[in-house]
């Protein structure tokens, strides 16, 4: 994986150490020597991620953090604190303004570029995610103001991996600081069964499980689709090094190194879970504007667009295979009267009813979408001619039989439908617009015929449900 990374040192020669050190890992570099000449190359061509000094006259690391950090356009960018010293102070301050971590000269090679690299590939993840958030955005005006990053990232629930009872103990006490809800569990396994079995919103693991291969979880973790997303912090001890590095590479995605400083913990604990709810927040957005996109909001059912994407894969799927495919398009007859007499808002009340009825007629795996105005229609994978007709004649009973009750009508109303079926041609040619074109001329004969009936397409001619041969000429 490559990357765009920014150095910003005032010390030419730590500058040009560390920028060939990570050349030779075939990272993109570029440097700055002031915190001002930073933001102006970051607001100019934003990097991937950016390795920070602490100690610079002007503008101090800590300050050019906080600016990176405030700003909306800059804020996924990943920072990177280095200092010569060693002040948990200054650390947890660091991490605060809101540095994704803070690392110590000299900072060991490994674990910066398996840091480096495990940032990075979070930063594109979400990049991603925040692109398809624009993009859902002007899909839909669905304004979820997810670009704010304001999360608290207190009260979640965080699972402790860890067999020695003290340091769990020791967890559960600072982690209640922030009112996060802790479970422990002492064994690997039975930390895979809690978070299949419930929901965590971050993952803490001691790297030093005693007889127990905790990287062996950590891949366990994230090769599972619903756990690849949770974050996992480390507690590592100072000598771990290379672990660690293997660690980051698996997807961890920070540590804290004991003895615990409960701050550090704290703050690092926070940033993950507020990640963890933005990014959910993001997929949640997206989902949702999918669904907005594809369904009536009148109705809640799938609309047209919807309806012609599914129907023509289905067709594809089929074709020139033995399999049956089978649509009912329905019209509600006279729906204008409807309108007319007793106003929009009955008439609303009428399709939203039908649309009930006519879901719970059909199987689940059946697709009920609306087509037009007062049109529906239901998609049914395997059924043939004869069973969607069925089906179709069951629909209009339940239709005519019970008259609608509407709210806004001062009395009950009486509905029906016309009906019109169509089986997919399996010998080839078939599209969407075909097959839906059939199932309307045999909707087109229903209505002259009378309405309040059912009639299928035929390669004979148009039927009636008893098989019967229309003598409409159609
Ligand atoms: P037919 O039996 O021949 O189908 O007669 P119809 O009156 O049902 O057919 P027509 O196509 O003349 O009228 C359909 C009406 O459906 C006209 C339109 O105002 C109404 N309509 C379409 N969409 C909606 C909607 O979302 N809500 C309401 N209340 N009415 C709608
Ligand atoms: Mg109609
Ligand atoms: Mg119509």
């Amino acid at each position: 994986m490559t990357a765009r990374v920014l150095i910003v040192d005032e010390l030419l020669p730590n500058l040009k150490l560390l920028e060939v050190k990570l050349s030779n890992e075939y990272m993109q570099v570029e440097t700055a020597e002031s915190g001002a000449e930073a933001l102006a190359a970051i607001d100019a061509d934003p990097p991937d991620i950016v390795l920070l000094d602490v100690m610079m006259p002007e503008m101090d690391g800590f300050e050019v953090c906080k600016r990176i950090k405030a700003n909306p356009e800059t804020t996924h960018i990943p920072v990177v604190m280095m200092t010569n010293l060693s002040d948990r102070a200054d650390r947890v301050r660091g991490l605060e303004v809101g540095a994704d971590d803070f690392l110590t000269k000299p900072v060991d090679d490994r674990t910066l570029f398996a840091r480096v690299r495990s940032l990075v590939r979070l930063k594109i993840l979400m990049d991603e995610w925040r692109l398809r958030d624009r993009a859902s955005e002007s899909l839909t005006l669905l304004n979820g103001n997810t670009d704010s990053y304001t999360e608290a990232g207190t009260d979640a629930r965080i699972l402790i991996v860890e067999d020695k009872e003290s340091y769990a103990t020791q967890l559960t006490e600072i982690l209640a600081v922030d009112r996060h809800e802790s479970i422990a569990v002492e064994r690997p396994e039975e930390s895979i069964d809690r978070l299949m079995n419930d929901d965590f919103d971050m993952i803490l693991i001691g790297l030093c499980l005693e007889g127990q291969d905790a990287l062996r979880l950590c891949a366990q973790i994230r090769s599972i689709d619903t756990l690849r997303h949770v974050p996992i912090l480390l507690l590592v001890e100072e000598s771990d090094s290379e672990r660690l590095a293997k660690a980051l590479d698996l997807g961890c995605n920070d540590y804290v190194v004991r003895p615990v400083d409960r701050n550090e913990l704290l703050v690092r604990c926070r940033t993950q879970v507020r990640r963890r709810r933005y990014q959910a927040k993001l997929r949640d957005n997206y989902e949702r504007s999918f669904e907005m996109a594809l369904t009536d909001s009148l109705t809640g059912i799938y609309n047209r667009r919807y309806l012609e994407a599914h129907l023509s894969g289905l067709i594809e799927r089929i074709a020139g295979g033995r399999r049956y495919l089978s649509v009912i398009l329905l019209d509600i007859d006279h729906f204008k009267k409807i309108n007319d007499t007793c106003g929009h808002a009955a008439g609303d009340e009428v399709l939203q009813e039908l649309c009930a009825r006519v879901k719970k007629g059909v199987r689940s795996f059946d697709t009920v979408a609306r087509y037009g105005g007062e049109e529906f229609v239901v998609v049914m994978p395997e059924t043939n001619m004869g069973v969607a007709t069925t089906v179709a004649e069951r629909l209009r009973q339940v239709v005519a039989d019970q008259p609608f009750t509407a709210i806004t009508a001062d009395h009950k109303l009486e509905v029906t439908i016309s009906v019109g079926v169509a089986e997919v041609d399996v010998t080839g040619g078939e599209t969407t617009t075909s097959l839906i074109n059939r199932a309307d001329k045999a909707l087109y004969v229903a209505k002259s015929k009378g309405r309040n009936r059912v009639m299928c397409w035929s390669t004979d001619g148009i039927l009636d449900p008893t098989g019967t041969i229309a003598d409409d000429d159609n």
